[in-house]
């Protein structure tokens, strides 16, 4: 299976271009509303900051749902979560954000929500198992926090969380929601995909009364190669199909 895998994604010439050159602002919109599609759909809850260059923050607001945003919606923090740009407001809860941009200076994404299945193992307070190929694509240690109080409005709370996370890549935060961290936002869409795909995947199969995860040295060379090179085509997919469903600017 991974012979195939890497055969799949040995490097093929490209003959156009699969989606439109975007801006950063453009893509942080998208990327919410990918995975707003993906289940990260609690109502108006979550956040997602991409870090730029000159230190500041790119964000979504705080009043809207992740599948309504465009270009224009996406504001700019400080390093201290003050807006210095956009005509909406923040989350209160954007300290969580700040902690672990100024603690992890390889991340250019945190992302925070609550998602369908993530939630299921958050509140069950169990990491769940890698079942399939798909739930494979990201490798390493999900963290399981379980010192957090509920909410994440508190700047001990977000630093005491971004310690926690130390240099993993993810997180469940029990009882409350999941966390994502990555190095640019294609990272970040596989990441937080591949973690929603592998909490609904564990879920169904204990629904059915068990099964077989996949071999640890196995799914940890799978998500090894894809995490670390990116899935080929697969953001510009979902790109051109978010941009066929509603506008971007
Ligand atoms: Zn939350």
């Amino acid at each position: 299976m991974t012979k195939d895998l890497m055969q799949e994604l040995a490097p093929v010439p490209r003959i156009e271009p699969l989606a439109p050159s975007l801006t950063p602002r453009a893509e942080l919109a998208l990327l919410c509303r990918l995975l707003f599609a993906e289940g990260y759909d609690d109502h108006i809850a979550g956040h997602i900051t991409l870090k730029q260059p000159d230190g500041t923050l790119l964000c979504n607001p705080w009043e809207l749902a992740w599948d309504e945003l465009r270009v224009r919606d996406i504001i700019t923090l400080d390093a201290n979560g003050k807006v210095i740009e956009g005509h909406w407001n923040v989350t209160p809860a954007i300290n969580l954000h700040l902690e672990i941009h100024a603690l992890r200076p390889d991340v250019q994404v945190v992302i925070h929500n609550h998602s369908r299945y993530g939630n299921i193992w958050a509140n069950a307070r169990r990491v769940p198992p890698v079942y399939d190929q798909t739930s494979a694509q990201v490798d390493g240690e999900i963290v399981l926090i379980d010192e957090y109080n509920a909410t994440v409005n508190d700047r001990t709370e977000g630093a005491n969380c971004a310690r926690a996370l130390g240099n993993a890549k993810w997180a469940l935060l029990a009882n409350h929601g999941v966390l994502i961290v990555a190095r640019d936002v294609r990272q970040a869409h596989l990441r937080a995909l591949t973690l929603e795909w592998r909490c609904r995947q564990a879920w169904m199969v204990e629904a059915i009364g068990g099964g077989h995860p996949m071999p640890e040295v196995i799914a940890n060379r799978v998500g090894a190669m894809i995490d670390g090179a990116g899935f080929p085509f697969l953001w510009e997919a979902m790109v051109r199909r978010e941009l066929r469903r509603y506008p971007i600017e």
